[in-house]
This record gives structure tokens, sequence and C-alpha cells, in this order.
């Protein structure tokens, strides 16, 4: 066992980010590995029989994304990683996480077990997804229970 060289932290914008990246932080600063957070904006809408993912104005794009960069960037700060990167991307959330860290070569991925989307009980959670969608480690903060 080498440890860990590039983790990725998936974070939602929900209170149970902060424990994923207080954990991601522990394993960074034990292996000296460096920390992307990483937050998408999923503009999906779900009817009943359809998931839609339309094109958002890139007003609004931009009014979510820096209220993302504002959120990560003080969760960064409180947990002592004000360093580390940060990524917001657009696109649906298991796509980006998944490619991002195939790009990058990321050898760890942090998430938690549950975000604020309680429909993801029913879909299928995020978690589940990227640990089936990659081939890297994954580690699953459990949140939220
Ligand atoms: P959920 O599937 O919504 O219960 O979320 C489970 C976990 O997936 C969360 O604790 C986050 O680590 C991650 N996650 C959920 N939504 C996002 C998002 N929009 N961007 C980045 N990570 C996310």
């Amino acid at each position: 066992m080498t440890g860990y060289k590039k983790i990725l932290v998936a974070v939602d914008l929900s209170p149970e980010a902060k424990p994923v990246v207080e954990r991601a932080q522990e394993l960074g600063k034990h292996y000296g590995a460096t920390l992307t957070l990483i937050h998408v904006i999923d503009p999906i809408i779900t009817t009943g029989d359809y998931e839609l993912r339309p094109e958002l104005p890139l007003e609004v794009e931009h009014t979510l994304a820096e209220r993302a960069r504002g959120y990560i960037g003080a969760l960064a700060q409180d947990t002592g990683i004000a360093d580390a990167e940060k990524v917001v991307a657009v696109g649906s959330v298991k796509h980006e996480i998944l490619s991002h860290a195939k790009q990058h070569g990321c050898d760890l991925i942090v998430i938690g077990t549950h975000g604020r989307h309680g429909i993801a009980v029913l879909l299928g959670s995020t978690a589940n997804a990227i640990m089936h969608g990659t081939g890297c480690d994954v580690l699953c903060v459990r949140v939220g229970d």
C-alpha cells in the first residue's frame, strides 16, 4: 500500500458536506495527498416519466456557480484546506465526478452516503453510482443517518 496522492471530494451544498470534507482532509494530511473539492450543478428536471437535462440560461449558471464557489470556498477554509483545488462543473453529478477522477488520475474519491436529494433513494444514490463506475478506491462517509 503506497497511500493516496490525489483525492477527489464530492461536495453537495448540504450540511452533510462538512464531515465528508473533514474525513478527506484527515486522509490528505495522513498521505500527503492533494485534495480537489468538486461540486456539480445538475440542471435536471424530473417529470413522471422522463429526466430532462436542459441547457441552463448562462446567467443562471453563473449565479449558481458563484454560489457554489462561495460555499465550497468557505467549507475549505473551515476545514483547514483553503488551498485545495476547487472545481464547479455543470452536468450529470455521476458523470462529472467520474470523468474528473479519470482525467486527473485521482486515486481516491471521497463521497457522502447521503446528501440533500431524498429522491436519490428512488433513483439510486450518487455514492452507489460512483462506486460502480470508477476504477479507483471510493470512501463513502456515513452521513445523515
Ligand atoms: P445523494 O446521492 O444526493 O444522497 O448524495 C450523496 C453524496 O454524493 C453527497 O454526500 C456528496 O458527497 C455527493 N453529491 C451529491 N450531489 C452532489 C453534487 N451536486 N456535486 C458533488 N457531489 C455531490
